[in-house]
C-alpha cells in the first residue's frame, strides 16, 4: 500500500483553497440540491467563504445524515492524562518540554482509580492520553494501564507519540481499540516550525500513523489538523483527502474526524490572528465533514465553549468530551458529588473551555432529545462473534 505522505505530495491542495475563494453560487446551489459531497472539488466549495451565506442549507443536510446514520445520539467519552512528561517542544502546548511545570507520571494504581471515578460519572469509554516519551511503551506502562483500565471500561483508545507497527501490536492484543493522531498542522513548512526539537519533527512519520495502527489492528482510528495552526480550509481540505485514503485503502476501520481549535495553554505561543477560525467557520466546516463523511464519527472536545457545543449537537457532531481534565492526576483532586476540581494545579495541556460536569452534558443533551450514550456497543459484538 501506498503511503498518504506520498500520494499528498500531489494533491494541489494550495488549488484547492484558491478554488474554494472562487467558488461561485451555481456550484454551491449544484452542490446543496444534490445534499451530499464525493470529492475535494465538492469539498472545497462547501467550505468556501460564500457557502458560509448557507449555513441554514447545510445544517439541514447534515442533521438529515446524522440522524440516518447514528439516529439523535452523542456518544460520551472522557480522557485521562498519564504523563505530561514529554521530549518534544511544539510552541503551541503546555507540555512542551521546555515549559517550566512541575512534570508527572501517574502510578498505575493512581490510573485504575481515577478511572473507577469516571465509571462512577457513567462513563464507559476511555481515551488514554500522555505526551511523547519512549519509555511509557517500553517499560509496559502502557500496556499495564490498558489492561487494569479494560475491567472497569470497556472501550479504551489512545493518543500518544507516533509508534512502529511492532509497538502497537501489543496494545492493541492488551485490548485497545482505538487510536487518535492529528496532525496538527498539514502544511510543512509551519510543522517544521512549531515543531523545532524531538520525534515530532517528523512530519511524515507521523502523516502515516493512522496506516501503522491500521496495520497492528486498531479498529477506530482519529484523524483531525488543530485549527489556528494555518489557514484552517488548508487543514479542512487536507484532513477530508486524508479520511478518503483511509476508507479507500484501510477500509475496515471505522473513522472519526476531530474538529479542534487552538486553546490558550503554557509558553509565549501567539497564534496568528489571520488563522482564526470562527465560530460560524466550525460549524460550516463540521456539516461539510458530515456531507463529505456520511459515516465517520464527528467529535468534539471541550476545548469548545458551552453554547457552541449545546448548537452542534444536531449539526452533525456524534461524539463529546466531557467533564474533562487536561492534566495528569487531576481527577485524583475533583470533588466527585459535582465533578470539580478542589483546588488547581499547574501542569495542565491547555485550558478547556467547557467545564460543565459529565452530568451536565448528559442532560443538556438529553435536553434536545437526543440520547447520551455512554457505552460504544461494537467491541462487544466484535468479540462475541
Ligand atoms: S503536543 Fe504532544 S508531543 Fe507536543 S509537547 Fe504537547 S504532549 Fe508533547
Amino acid at each position: 500500500m501506498s503511503n498518504f505522505s506520498d500520494i499528498y505530495q500531489n494533491i494541489p491542495i494550495e488549488a484547492l483553497v484558491q478554488q474554494s475563494s472562487d467558488t461561485n453560487e451555481l456550484i454551491v446551489k449544484r452542490i446543496l440540491g444534490k445534499g451530499e459531497v464525493r470529492n475535494l472539488d465538492d469539498f472545497a466549495a462547501l467550505i468556501s467563504p460564500l457557502a458560509g451565506g448557507y449555513l441554514e442549507e447545510l445544517a439541514y443536510h447534515s442533521n438529515k445524515i446524522t440522524k440516518n446514520h447514528f439516529g439523535k445520539t452523542i456518544r460520551l467519552f472522557a480522557p485521562i492524562y498519564l504523563s505530561n512528561e514529554c521530549v518534544n517542544i511544539c510552541t503551541y502546548c503546555g507540555f512542551s518540554r521546555n515549559n517550566k511545570i512541575p512534570r508527572i507520571t501517574i502510578p498505575l494504581e493512581q490510573v485504575v482509580s481515577e478511572t473507577r471515578m469516571l465509571a462512577n460519572q457513567g462513563f464507559r469509554s476511555l481515551l488514554i492520553v500522555a505526551g511523547e516519551h519512549p519509555k511509557y511503551v517500553s517499560n509496559g506502562y502502557v500496556e499495564n494501564c490498558i489492561s487494569h483500565c479494560l475491567k472497569i471500561m470497556p472501550s479504551i483508545s489512545i493518543e500518544l507519540g507516533p509508534l512502529e507497527v511492532e509497538n502497537y501490536i501489543p496494545l492493541v492484543k492488551a485490548g485497545c481499540e482505538g487510536l487518535i493522531v492529528y496532525q496538527e498542522t498539514y502544511h510543512e513548512d509551519t510543522y517544521k516550525e512549531i515543531h523545532p526539537v524531538g520525534p515530532k519533527k517528523k512530519y511524515s512519520w507521523r502523516m502515516d500513523t493512522p496506516q501503522r495502527a491500521y496495520a497492528a489492528g486498531f479498529r477506530k482510528i482519529g484523524l483531525g489538523a488543530l485549527y489556528g495552526l494555518y489557514d484552517w480550509r488548508y487543514e479542512a481540505l487536507s484532513v477530508a483527502a486524508h479520511a478518503l485514503f483511509m476508507l479507500q485503502h484501510c477500509w475496515k476501520v471505522q473513522l472519526s474526524i476531530s474538529v479542534l481549535r487552538l486553546r490558550p495553554s503554557m509558553g509565549n505561543f501567539k497564534p496568528n490572528k489571520n488563522y482564526l477560525m470562527s465560530n460560524r467557520d466550525i460549524t460550516q466546516l463540521i456539516c461539510a465533514f458530515r456531507m463529505l463523511l456520511p459515516h465517520a464519527n464527528i467529535v468534539l472536545s471541550t476545548r469548545e465553549p458551552a453554547a457552541l457545543r449545546n448548537g452542534l449537537v444536531r449539526l452533525g457532531v456524534t461524539t463529546m468530551s466531557a467533564g474533562s481534565s487536561t492534566e495528569p492526576g487531576a481527577y485524583s483532586n475533583f470533588e466527585e458529588s459535582n465533578w470539580s476540581p478542589k483546588q488547581k494545579q499547574p501542569g495542565e495541556q491547555f485550558h478547556i473551555a467547557d467545564d460543565r460536569s459529565p452530568r451536565e452534558i448528559a442532560s443538556m443533551i438529553s435536553g434536545q432529545g437526543y440520547e447520551p450514550i455512554w457505552k460504544d456497543f461494537d467491541q462487544s459484538l466484535v468479540t462475541s462473534s
